[in-house]
């Protein structure tokens, strides 16, 4: 990858316990115009060409598995990023979780149960879309959703103060620091899409019949809520991007440019894992010369 390039990807990285203003310190657009649409389309179908390669030496490898994660707003483009950038991967070694308002049997267990069953195995790609995550987003922003959780000593809103939510930034730190330990490489992005572009997109959504599915009103609710999240958001991520486990906000105003943030910032985890295919030894280069030798003499 070019050093330019690796430069851009790095200033997207949030800093460990670094206090951030997501409005100063990010961009929600491509704004230094220092690639184009066309530019971008060579680089984005080279570079999951380049990611279907790495994959199967991931797989081959069978050491390590990946997590991918991803949080954002509605209508940021999650569902879009994750068709792209995964339309090359062998589906046998990549599975997708999306996570939804939890039922009453995942209520009944801690949070983490949910996510846990659907962590990739060694070989394998993870991508959650949303995911733990919202146990510190969506119940941030309304917390009476905690309260159905049926805690211990959270009896009522007055009980849902900073210490609860400092515990649960804790909580997931740890939960991924033992995955990361065990092997798995954690990979977190949040799409950052603008309140403008949002509107833009749930307009086009209620406009276009073919899109008019996918809009919902609840979305347009939410949407009031829009700076407790990004309140949330900034707290949130300063709290958990951790050097085994970053979080990356990349621009999510123009579709092709996060695209290929994306793609930019896991090929940039796999070149760092340097996976190869397991070595074969002198003895086992013999026998299959020797193998071969009596699938050739067969009569
Ligand atoms: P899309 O709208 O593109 O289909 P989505 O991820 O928004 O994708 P929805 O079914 O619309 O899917 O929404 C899922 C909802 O579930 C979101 O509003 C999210 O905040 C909510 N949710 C996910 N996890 C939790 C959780 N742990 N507690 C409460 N709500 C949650
Ligand atoms: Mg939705």
């Amino acid at each position: 990858m070019k050093k330019s390039s690796l430069k851009y990807l790095a200033s997207l990285k949030v800093k460990t316990g670094k206090k951030i203003n997501l409005l100063k310190d990010f961009d929600t657009d491509n704004k230094q115009k220092k690639i184009d649409k066309k530019e971008a389309e060579l680089m984005m179908a080279a570079g999951i060409e380049n990611l279907a390669k790495m994959q199967d030496k991931l797989y081959a490898h069978d050491e390590y598995s990946v997590l991918i994660v991803f949080q954002a707003m509605d209508a940021a483009g999650k569902d879009g990023s994750i068709k792209h950038v995964m339309s090359n991967f062998n589906p046998q070694g990549v599975k997708v979780a999306s996570f939804k308002v939890p039922n009453s049997t995942e209520l009944d267990h801690d949070y983490f149960w949910r996510h846990y069953k659907e962590l990739p195995a060694r070989g394998e790609i993870g991508i959650f879309n949303r995911s733990h995550y919202e146990n510190v987003l969506v119940t941030r922003v309304h917390p009476e959703y905690i309260l159905k959780e049926n805690l211990p000593t959270i009896n009522s809103l007055k009980d849902i103060n900073t210490k609860f939510w400092k515990s649960r930034y804790d909580q997931i730190n740890r939960f991924e620091k033992n995955l990361s330990e065990n092997g798995t490489i954690i990979i977190k992005i949040f799409l950052y899409v603008s309140k403008e572009e949002q509107k833009k997109r749930f307009i086009e959504r209620i406009d276009n019949p073919e899109k008019n599915w996918k809009f919902s009103v609840t979305d347009v609710a939410e949407r009031l809520h829009w700076d407790d999240y990004m309140k949330a958001y900034e707290e949130m991520l300063a709290a958990t991007s951790t050097k085994d486990a970053p979080w990356y906000v990349v621009p999510a105003d123009d579709k092709w440019f996060s695209r290929l943030c994306v793609t930019g910032i896991i090929t940039q985890h796999f070149e760092k894992m340097k996976f190869h295919y397991p070595k074969v030894s002198e003895a086992q280069k013999a026998k299959l010369q020797e193998v071969k030798a009596a699938l050739i003499n067969e009569k």
